[in-house]
């Protein structure tokens, strides 16, 4: 017999590049609750290692709250996500979960960059520093190693002119880019852009959708919650369409942009297009 499928399942072929690659994030049945409000609402999806898997859905559709719930800044309140095999924020005992140590958590948030809307540097150190803060801090890695990766990563970002410029010193956009060489310090396997360019005056956003991209075909594994459907169509290996704490529709980003198959989708990318 033919396998149950809900009305919105449809299959999602991982384009040629990734077959066979190895899920590097696994969400099954993720709920989340803040009190009453229920905000996701059953959430599952895979991300391939090296997969870009961008997410788009209106304000309020709970794509910051699920990319929160992968390096455990939320709780969740029901499923499991797993980040290379590993289970996120919990271990599991007898059937139940219990919540990691805080020292547990951070060892597997090490392995997670985020990149937020709003640049959060560290406004009183430069923009070197940032960098270098948490390998340092965190890895203990003696200050020379951290220097000379630091302005590496820099350079990667293009701003190896700006290494020593404090953040009121840079534009939103240098900024941006400093807080994405400063996730990628840490050497994540996985990093997570939640909206990084929509802070941004549009003449910047620009070089921040560059870095992302060569980030991407450097073979980096990245969720980006997003509304640039251009960096979708060029960059994404997957878009997913969220609303309403549901995934509504996902698939190969230009199938879906072409040719959305739920009326909801359509509507979306009718507003942004
Ligand atoms: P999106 O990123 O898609 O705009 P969010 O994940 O930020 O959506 O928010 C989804 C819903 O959850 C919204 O209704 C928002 O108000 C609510 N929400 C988000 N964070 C919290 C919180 N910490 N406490 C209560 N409600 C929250
Ligand atoms: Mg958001």
């Amino acid at each position: 017999t033919p396998a149950q499928t809900s009305p919105n399942s449809q299959p999602v072929s991982a384009p040629s590049s990734l077959r066979g690659a190895k899920d590097l994030v696994r969400i099954e049945g993720v709920h989340k609750y803040f009190g009453e409000h229920h905000v996701l609402r059953g959430i599952d999806m895979t991300v391939k290692q090296g997969e870009v898997s961008v997410l788009i859905g209106p304000s309020g559709s709970g794509k910051s709250t699920l990319l929160r719930c992968v390096n455990h800044l939320e709780t969740i309140s029901a499923g499991r996500i797993w980040v290379k095999d590993e289970l996120i924020g919990y271990k599991e005992k007898g059937g139940k979960l219990h919540e990691l140590h805080v020292k547990e958590v951070a060892a597997q948030r090490r392995n997670i960059g985020m990149v937020f809307q709003r640049f959060n540097l560290f406004g009183h150190k430069t923009a070197l520093e940032n960098v270098m803060e948490a390998p340092v801090q965190v890895k203990g890695q003696d200050k020379a190693t951290a220097k000379k990766r630091a302005l590496e990563l820099l350079d990667r970002v293009g701003l190896s002119d700006r290494a020593k410029h404090y953040p009121a010193q840079l534009s939103g956009g240098q900024q941006q880019r400093v807080a994405i060489a400063r996730a990628l310090a840490m050497d994540p396997e996985l990093m997570l852009f939640d909206e990084p360019t929509s802070a941004l005056d549009p003449e910047l956003v620009g070089d921040v959708l560059n870095v992302m991209k060569d980030l991407a075909k450097s073979g980096m594994t990245m969720v980006v919650v997003t509304h640039e459907i251009g960096f979708a169509r060029e960059v994404g290996d997957t878009l997913t369409f969220m609303d309403g704490g549901v995934v509504v529709e996902s698939g190969n980003p230009r199938d879906v942009i072409a040719n959305p198959r739920q009326e909801r989708t359509r509507e979306f990318l009718s507003k942004v297009l």
